[in-house]
């Protein structure tokens, strides 16, 4: 049993659709090397969503799978902090989102924004299929089954974490109410110890009798305190407050990941499909080579011509790797036709060599050494599928579905 408060638990995952770039490191992966010291943390990776757009090439998703793992390792993911797992292999994920779908309006999947995009981005694809459309209420699913509290996401996915809120909502409203929901809070209160017991029952009584607003804030944040009661009991306590009946499921909130812009080598996005990536596996010589074929300013034709840092995809590479001495010396040199584009591009191939390094050094060792990898994420699923079934043994009972 898990006594973890669900606003310290972080859940994110990534489908595995190809190699991770310089993209996936500044504006994914170093977030979550950072997270992991801050929140207890689940990372997995997302198979069955690569599915729902990939369905026709299923081969490709099991090296991906495991080439992701590897570069999360090599990051500095650490699996004895974060648990990291594969979606597939705890088929409670599935569930979920089965019964999920039986009371999810088929107009909210509709009206997510990335539904039509994608559909309109990838063309050459049929993606009008059923799965297709339940992709966010799949990730909603994998966010809700684990009552994460916060969820490390880009931009685009903060409508997939909204419709999770209303999902949830509506899964508390319909279902809340357990039969011996009263006999379950009173048992959850006397796990507390007599003394938050106590002060639990008083501020609880004060907010239902007189609605005092700060006897209730008071009492939720004795919750968030409290170290030896589960996810579950927990939400059952502050459904309690407020005499409604069970909080089964926890509203997520979107952590936006604050990633430094990391462009591709051509200045739009980093993406795959723009052909305009790093990978973090890529050896020195293709880093040295992909830097010096860079776009520049296109009106810096010769030498001698000034040149516009802010027309030139180089600049924003110094933004993110470059200290402030390199950046005026660009400025500068820029503008006045003192430097060159193969000196102004030296600084960033070197700390691109740099940081690209280690990392695939690392990955190379961990490619030999498979066993490690796969324990890392059987273990990992195994801790996830416990957590998980706790959720879903919640959730059966909650739709009437323990039978025996
Ligand atoms: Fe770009 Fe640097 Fe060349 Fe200016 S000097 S155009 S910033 S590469």
């Amino acid at each position: 049993m898990s006594s973890v408060n669900s606003q310290q638990r972080v859940l994110s995952g990534m489908r595995p659709t190809g190699r991770l770039h310089l993209g996936h490191l500044h504006g994914v992966i170093k977030n979550w090397t950072q997270l992991q010291h801050e929140y207890e943390c689940f990372f997995f990776v997302a198979d069955w969503h690569a599915l729902t757009t990939h369905y026709d090439d299923p081969l490709i998703i099991e090296d991906n799978i495991w080439d992701m793992v590897i570069d999360w390792l090599a990051v500095g993911v650490n699996p004895s902090t974060a648990t990291m797992f594969v979606q597939s292999k705890v088929p409670e994920h599935a569930e979920l989102h089965l019964l999920l779908s039986m009371m999810t309006p088929l107009g909210w999947l509709e009206r997510v924004p990335s539904y039509k995009d994608m559909q309109e981005n990838l063309k050459d694809k049929d993606l009008s299929t059923y799965g297709f459309l339940g992709y966010p209420l799949l990730q909603s699913a994998d966010i809700l089954i684990y009552r994460a509290g916060h969820v490390p996401v880009g931009a685009d996915q903060v409508a997939h974490v909204e419709l999770t809120r209303e999902v949830a909502r509506r899964f508390n409203h319909l279902y809340g109410r357990e039969p011996d929901f009263e006999e379950n809070a009173l048992a959850a209160i006397k796990k507390m110890g007599k003394k938050a017991a106590s002060l639990y029952k008083n501020l609880r009584k004060a907010y239902l009798e007189t609605g005092d607003a700060e006897a209730l804030a008071r009492a939720q944040a004795l919750l968030q305190e409290q170290q030896n009661i589960s996810i579950g009991d927990r939400e059952r306590l502050f459904g309690y407050l407020e005499g409604s009946g069970k909080m089964i499921l926890a509203e997520p909130q979107s952590l936006l990941t604050k990633a430094a812009k990391m462009p591709g080598l051509d200045g739009r996005k980093m993406s795959k499909s723009y052909e305009n990536i790093i990978s973090l596996r890529d050896e020195n010589d293709d880093i040295a080579q992909k830097i010096k074929t860079m776009p520049t300013d296109p009106s810096r034709v010769r030498l001698s011509d000034p040149g516009d840092p802010d027309k030139c995809p180089v600049w924003e590479f110094h933004q993110v790797y470059s200290d402030e001495k390199t950046c005026n010396w660009v400025q500068e040199g820029c503008r006045s036709a003192g430097i060159g584009c193969i000196d102004c591009k030296k600084p960033v191939a070197d700390a691109i060599i740099n940081e690209i390094k280690p990392i695939r050094e690392k990955a190379n060792q961990l490619e030999d050494n498979m066993l490690m990898v796969k324990s890392v994420i059987s273990e990992g699923s195994e801790k996830a599928r416990e957590v998980a079934r706790e959720t879903m043994s919640d959730v059966r009972q909650a739709m009437g579905l323990n039978y025996r």
